[in-house]
This record gives C-alpha cells, sequence and structure tokens, in this order.
C-alpha cells in the first residue's frame, strides 16, 4: 500500500506548540511509513481566516524543516468538489434542509456532549421545515444499531460513537452558507487518497461522522492516530485564543524537540534538522511500526 498521510491546518493564526505537535506527528509517520506528506490549507471557513496566516503556517513548516511532497491543497478553492459529493449524498436521499437556529437547537437540547461543545440536534426539521425558511443542510444519520461507528484509533485503541444519541443529524452545509467542515475534510482526504490521518485528539470526536460520511459516499475509511493535545498552565487546550506563543518566535530544534517529547518520541542530542528528524523518525517507526 501506499503511504499518504497529511497535515490539515486550519489558517487562524501562527503555528503554536500545539498545531506543531500534530504537524510532527503527521510528518513522523509518513517518514517512519516511506511515504508521502501533503499540507491542506483548511480556509473552508473564509470568516475564520486571517489573511497571510496560511503563507506564514508553509514557511514556519518549511523552516523547521518538514517538507511536503506536493504543492499545498486549498480547500478555498474546492467548492465544486464540496458541491458534488453534496448532490450525491440528496440524491441518495441523505440529505434535508433544517430550519432551527441555534438557539432553538439549544432549547430542545437532548444533551450537550463536553469535547468539540457540539449539541446532538434532536432532528427537528426531519419531518420537513413546517413553514420555515431553509438555513443548513443537514446529513439524515442511521437509527439503531446501524448509528453506532467503532474503529480503533492507533493511539488512543477501541473507539465507539452513537450518531444518533451522541451527535444527532449533521450539517454539511452551514446557515452562513459555507461548507461544514465535516464534509470537505472527508471530500478532500478522499480526492488526496489520504490513506493514513494522524492529528490532534480534539477531532477524535469527528471521526466517527466521517467515516460515516465516507461510507455515504464509498470512500476508503483511513487509518487514525489521534495525538493529545497540548495543553496550557490552566489546562486549556493550547491556541491563539489561550495564550499560545508563534513558533517563529522560537528555534526550531529546541521547540522541535519539546513536540517531540510530547509524542514520547525523545531525540535530545540532534544538532541539526536532519539529525533530529533521523532520529526521531526511527523512534516512531518503533513506536508505530507498518
Ligand atoms: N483544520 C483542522 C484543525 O486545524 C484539522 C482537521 C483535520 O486534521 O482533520 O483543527
Amino acid at each position: 500500500m501506499t503511504y499518504r498521510g497529511r497535515f490539515a491546518p486550519s489558517p487562524t493564526g501562527p503555528l503554536h506548540a500545539g498545531s506543531l505537535v500534530s504537524a510532527l506527528a503527521s510528518y513522523f509517520d509518513a517518514r517512519a511509513h516511506g511515504g508521502s506528506w501533503i499540507v491542506r490549507i483548511e480556509d473552508v471557513d473564509a470568516p475564520r481566516t486571517v489573511p497571510g496566516a496560511a503563507d506564514a503556517i508553509l514557511a514556519t513548516l518549511t523552516r523547521f524543516g518538514m517538507h511536503c511532497d506536493e504543492p499545498p491543497v486549498w480547500q478555498s478553492q474546492r467548492d465544486d468538489a464540496y458541491a458534488r459529493a453534496f448532490a450525491q449524498l440528496q440524491a441518495r436521499g441523505l440529505v434535508y434542509p433544517c430550519g432551527c437556529t441555534r438557539r432553538e437547537i439549544a432549547d430542545s437540547l437532548v444533551h450537550a456532549h463536553a469535547r468539540h461543545a457540539t449539541l446532538a440536534y434532536p432532528g427537528t426539521c426531519r419531518t420537513g421545515l413546517h413553514g420555515r425558511e431553509a438555513r443548513a443542510w443537514r446529513l439524515r444519520v442511521p437509527e439503531g444499531d446501524a448509528a453506532r461507528i467503532a474503529f480503533v484509533d492507533r493511539w488512543q485503541g477501541p473507539q465507539s460513537q452513537n450518531l444518533a444519541t451522541e451527535v444527532g443529524d449533521f450539517a454539511l452545509k452551514r446557515a452562513d452558507g459555507l461548507w461544514a467542515y465535516q464534509l470537505a475534510v472527508v471530500v478532500d482526504d478522499a480526492d488526496a487518497g489520504i490513506t493514513h490521518i494522524v492529528r490532534g485528539a480534539d477531532l477524535l470526536d469527528s471521526t466517527a461522522r466521517q467515516i460515516h460520511l465516507q461510507r455515504c459516499l464509498d470512500v476508503p475509511t483511513p487509518s487514525y492516530l489521534h495525538v493529545p493535545v497540548v495543553n496550557n498552565d490552566a489546562g486549556e487546550k493550547l491556541s491563539k485564543q489561550t495564550g499560545a506563543a508563534p513558533l517563529d518566535a522560537l528555534v526550531p530544534l529546541d521547540a522541535l524537540t519539546a513536540a517531540a517529547r510530547h509524542l514520547g518520541i525523545e531525540a535530545p542530542a540532534a544538532r541539526s534538522l536532519d539529525a533530529f528528524y533521523a532520529t526521531a523518525t526511527a523512534a516512531w517507526a518503533m513506536r508505530f511500526p507498518r
């Protein structure tokens, strides 16, 4: 099998110690498997995109010695691919318009679940809009046993989620007219022939939705590995909002050594980027063999 991996940053700010860990883990895994590594700029959420952030991320990856094997893919240029997948799901009768506002969903909330603060959609518009205007478009998830999606994560072990009770029918197209992350990521990974997804554990909770979408679209399911997220001193996931410093200010080898250590990979004596990657990739290969 030809290994194809990816790093898929959202250009909402510069890379920081947390996003470096995800980038590095995906890079180690691709190199340890003798595979290709590509970068996808996830700028589908235009309002959250910060001008210049994507170029800064790409420049930092290069400066830190992570070289992509193909030109980066930009979600903002892939509208047609998302529309085609959406039409395919529509043709299978799996999509319906939803007129609910966030407030209404919260009010009729079945339960909120912590990690991504996603609210399980109670299915209000499954049977029609009841005279309201369409806002978002949702995927009808299965009921009963078919709603349970199970997979084995290479780092986190066996996982299982009931889409009907824990997520509900989820949005493919958002009320603001933008394609939802869940649809874009599945279409992009399939079109790029991604075989292995390595990313932060904050996305573990989205994986069942993505596997289900892959099945609905008849595309292969990649293997998954979710690395622990980096928290700040207050125990919050490190992000620009929680005070992460941009990596540009840091010495690459120091930041890389710290990120590798977070992943359980020791490469303390490396004096050059080449030496660092040689040691760290070999250690990763021992830990996560083919
Ligand atoms: N763009 C997402 C993020 O930066 C990552 C998506 C993914 O790896 O599937 O959190």
